[in-house]
């Protein structure tokens, strides 16, 4: 059957199915509870029994490359994924693609999605709160809706998306806010960009604009750290020592930095090693504001890199993808001003 129906008032709607790539990557969605109360992976994936149902939503190809809790995904998986989905655009006829993965790491799953992949139909990541055989399990809900939405034509063109708990938000605004709620999936100061209802897919904004990058592997090493009240250089030098290609580093409110922070941060641009400031508050956007010593004016004075609104792990992955392009400091920069 090629396409699919429902009422509504008097009238019958009729959908014409799509052909959906499904991949299955692991996570929560994927799990089962046992009797102690432990949530893990069995042996098979409880999605894989749900086929039946989701057969009559659309056409899938499913692919289930590994089965991984997110806590065990690195850049390999998210290179893997980015090159299941390029493959199949040679296909011709795919019309989406809806990935489950755990939601811990999901939200730089799928903006490095969206970052690198080159495909033109709608991808849509998806997770779940609550495992396969818990009371109120999301996943199978969440699955149903991210298939709605690749399915949509709107859905075309507004980059990956990641569609949790009837919402649709884009890869490079969301983020896990809770560690268990349902609604943990949020993209602050923006909202989300479109719903799922019973009927419908609805958008209500669309993004301005998106990036998008041809790499073919990612081998840097960039590291993460959040500023705190009293920081100094000693963590800055260690990370140095260990050799790595660039530091995203979570500064305080509008981008500021502890005095004492600040020679750890010069060794690393003198050594022509990107530093990205990012902020640790929860919303909003690093800037040149502050002229005292560790402000971000004097920060930007100094070399460093300010990110336009992303989280810390996010900046980490568009460093990596950066890097993966070029070690040119101020085409790095420019990336950054996107
Ligand atoms: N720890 C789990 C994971 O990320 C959480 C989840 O999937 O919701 O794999």
């Amino acid at each position: 059957m090629d396409y699919y129906s429902f009422s509504i008032g008097y009238s019958e709607v009729v959908i014409l199915k799509k052909n959906i790539l499904l991949i299955h990557t692991g996570g929560t969605i994927s799990m089962s509870e046992d009797t102690s109360g432990s949530v893990k992976p069995g042996t098979n994936n409880p999605l894989t029994e749900g086929t039946d149902l989701l057969a009559s939503l659309a056409n899938l190809m499913v692919e289930e490359p590994f089965n991984l809790p997110s806590p065990h995904i690195t850049t390999q998986e998210m290179m893997k994924l980015k090159n299941i989905i390029e493959e199949y655009t040679q296909h011709g006829n795919i019309d989406g693609a809806v990935i489950t993965h755990g939601t811990d790491t999901l939200e730089e799953t799928a903006y490095f999605l969206d970052l690198t992949v080159q495909a033109n139909f709608p991808i849509v990541v998806t997770g779940a709160m609550r495992s396969s055989n818990e009371i109120g399990s999301d996943g199978l809900y969440n699955l149903i809706s991210s298939i709605r939405v690749a399915s949509s034509q709107e859905a075309r063109g507004q980059g990956v998306l990641v569609v949790l708990n009837d919402e649709i938000h884009t890869a490079v605004n969301v983020t896990k806010t809770h560690t268990s709620n349902i609604s943990t999936f949020q993209s602050p100061q923006y909202g989300p960009i479109g719903i799922v209802t019973k009927r419908g897919v609805l958008f209500h904004h669309t993004p301005t604009k998106h990036e998008n990058y041809f790499v073919e592997d990612i081998s840097k090493k960039v590291a993460l750290i959040k500023a705190h009240a009293g920081m100094d250089s000693s963590l800055l030098k260690a990370i140095l020592s260990l050799k790595v290609d660039g530091v995203v580093i979570e500064a305080l409110g509008q981008g500021n930095l502890p005095p004492a922070a600040l020679e750890g941060v010069k060794e690393f641009i003198q050594n022509n090693i990107p530093v990205v400031i990012v902020s640790r508050s929860f919303a909003g956007i690093v800037q040149d504001v502050y002229g005292y010593e560790g402000g971000g004016k004097h920060l930007k004075e100094l070399g460093v890199i300010f990110s336009n609104g992303l989280n810390g792990q996010k900046a980490r992955i568009k460093l990596l993808v950066a890097l993966a392009k070029t070690d040119n400091m101020d085409e790095i920069k420019e990336m950054f001003m996107f």
